[in-house]
């Protein structure tokens, strides 16, 4: 999903800021960053403050309006700080999260930011299907550019990045274990609980339901998942070797 959302910022009128907000992007695994007519781009002062993102700007799409920005993107999201006089549904950081997760992983879907100093048109947000709002001081609502797109990647990040932070703590993974070698674990699971006396198997139906609930919280690849049988295999051999003694 990371991957087919893109940042559209409007007008930007300080370089500086859209640096700032290629560094917040990159910092939470966004990679598509559009400008529509950017005051000044490139910029010394953007690359500075990209502070090392600067890929992302190199590989920025520039455009001239923002129809064109969004011609390949389903879903449209603005920004803003303000409510508006004619409503369009509003979402906060989280439920335009939690609606994203509902739609298939491969629809693009931009969000678009407005200018520092007026923010977005009316008929900018016409091109929108939702307005996204940063809740915060009902008095002081208006964040810095960077800042919002920030607190919209950092939400995104929670839900959509674990693939990223898989991949970044643990570079030489297994793969995830499948639906049926994990069911092929439970059978073992519940084998080895009956035979070391833990359970009655009858009885273990609840207990089961709630082992299963954990390992399916942990998404287990199946190198994890060969060592825990592992542990299951040498219980059920210690239990049959002290039997019989
Ligand atoms: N002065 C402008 C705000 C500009 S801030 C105004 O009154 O609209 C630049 C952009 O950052 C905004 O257009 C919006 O896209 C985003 N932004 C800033 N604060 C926000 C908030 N609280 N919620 C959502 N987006 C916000």
């Amino acid at each position: 999903m990371l991957a087919n959302i893109k940042i559209v910022l409007v007008e930007t009128s300080h370089p500086g800021n859209i640096g700032a907000v290629a560094r917040a992007m990159k910092n939470m695994c966004l990679s598509q960053l559009t400008l529509v007519s950017p005051k000044i781009f490139p910029s010394a002062e953007a690359t500075s403050r990209a502070a090392g993102a600067d890929n992302i700007l190199m590989r920025a799409e520039i455009c001239d309006s923002l129809a064109e920005a969004l011609q390949d993107c389903a879903v449209v999201i603005g920004a803003s700080a303000r409510s508006r006089t004619i409503s369009w549904p509003e979402l906060t950081p989280r439920e335009c999260v939690n609606f994203l997760q509902t739609l298939p992983s491969q629809t693009k879907v931009a969000i678009v930011f407005g200018r520092e100093n007026s923010g977005l048109k009316n008929h900018e947000l016409d091109l929108c299907q939702y307005l996204l709002r940063i809740p915060c001081n009902s008095e002081f609502s208006s964040l810095n550019l960077a800042a919002a797109v920030q607190v919209v990647g950092y939400e995104l990040f929670l839900t959509f990045g674990h693939q990223e932070i898989k991949a970044i703590g643990d570079a030489g993974a297994a793969p995830l274990a499948n639906a049926e070698q994990m069911e092929a674990f439970y059978v073992h699971l519940l084998q080895t609980i009956a035979d070391i006396g833990f359970l009655h198997p009858e009885k273990s139906r609840s207990i089961m339901r709630r082992l299963r609930r954990i390992y399916n919280r942990t998404h287990l690849d199946t190198k994890e998942l060969d060592i825990l049988r592992g542990i299951l295999r040498f219980s059920q051999n210690h239990n049959n070797n002290n039997k019989s003694c």
